[in-house]
């Protein structure tokens, strides 16, 4: 093939192949594990800034490949969200994380991720989000109070209306909401402060480019400290790796602090170990 002219191959280089034929099969390594019930939650550790005391945990979803590895959601999640089955993984998440939720010390919180499919279904023959967060609260009797929905600036801009008032009925629930991966959406700030989010996740980029550089970043980030303060929104770091990204994040007056500094996102397996090593008195 690769005698062909300059811009006539280009569709068929092996290496093209085996992008095309890994897609083929994540697709349909997708909807088997969704039949199969397949997916597993892994949960990430969320600790007080003040006190370093667990609060809660982060659900993240895997895929296991059927041979022993564990595909990511960066991988996944984008391409679930292009062949429609999103909304039922996402449903699948919410159901599993507030099960395992309710297992845990009542002071514990669950925060699952969203994507903007998982909004505007109750026109369908389908169950829309608020009644599919509604019932697994009901069936795993776990505290609305305990569950937190993790949203992105692209979502909200993605359908602004139909997220709005979903949102406004999760927060009617007790749900909390936190905006994730804030800061690197480029939302007109104006509207983004009208939705009823109780949380900001200062994306985990503002960690690694303040490694980089300190001098840019922190005005940046004491900025975004300050206007979650005014609003009297919760503000989270994430990807707080060493012990002076903790000092920072926690002089700057952030709530809380995620990252492997405190523990990477543990399989199931390992909860109650870890439960019982972070009991608190
Ligand atoms: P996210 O919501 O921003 O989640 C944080 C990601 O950062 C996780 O990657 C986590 O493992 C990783 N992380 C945590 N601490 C650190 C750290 O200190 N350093 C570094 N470098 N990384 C850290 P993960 O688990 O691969 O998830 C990637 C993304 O996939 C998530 O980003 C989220 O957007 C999406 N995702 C995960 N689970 C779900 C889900 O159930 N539903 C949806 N719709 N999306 C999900
Ligand atoms: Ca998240
Ligand atoms: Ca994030
Ligand atoms: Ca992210």
């Amino acid at each position: 093939a690769k005698t062909v002219g300059r811009n006539c191959n280009v569709l068929f280089t092996p290496d093209m192949q085996q992008v095309l034929t890994r897609r083929r099969r994540l697709e349909t390594r997708i909807w088997e594990a969704l039949h199969a019930q397949e997916f597993i939650l892994f949960f990430q550790p969320i600790l007080s800034a003040r006190t370093k005391q667990l609060e809660g945990f982060e659900a993240l979803i895997r895929l296991p490949d059927g041979f022993g590895e564990m595909i990511s959601p960066g991988e996944f999640i984008p391409i679930a969200e292009e062949i429609g089955a999103i909304s039922r993984i996402g449903d699948w998440v919410i159901r599993s994380a507030c099960r395992f939720a309710a297992t845990w010390p009542e002071h514990l919180t669950v925060s699952v991720n969203l994507s903007a499919a998982q909004f505007g279904r109750n026109f369908e023959a389908d169950q829309g989000l608020v009644d599919v967060v509604l019932q697994a609260l009901k069936d795993s009797g776990l505290d609305p109070h305990r569950l937190e929905l993790e949203i992105t600036e692209s979502l909200v801009m993605e359908r602004t209306d139909v997220v709005l008032s979903e949102l406004k009925a999760l927060r009617d629930l007790g749900v909390s909401i936190a905006m994730d991966d804030f800061g690197t959406g480029y939302s007109n700030l104006s509207s983004l402060w009208q939705l009823p989010f109780t949380k900001l996740k200062i994306d985990q980029s503002f960690a690694k480019s303040w490694r980089e550089n300190a001098a840019t970043v922190h005005p940046i980030l004491d900025t975004i400290a300050s206007l979650s303060r005014s609003l009297g929104v919760n503000l989270t770091a994430e990807g707080v790796e060493t012990q002076e990204e903790d000092d920072l994040f926690t002089g700057l007056g952030c709530d809380q602090l995620q990252g492997y500094l405190f523990g990477r996102p543990l399989p199931p397996a390992d909860m109650a170990a870890f439960l019982i090593s972070h009991r608190t008195p």
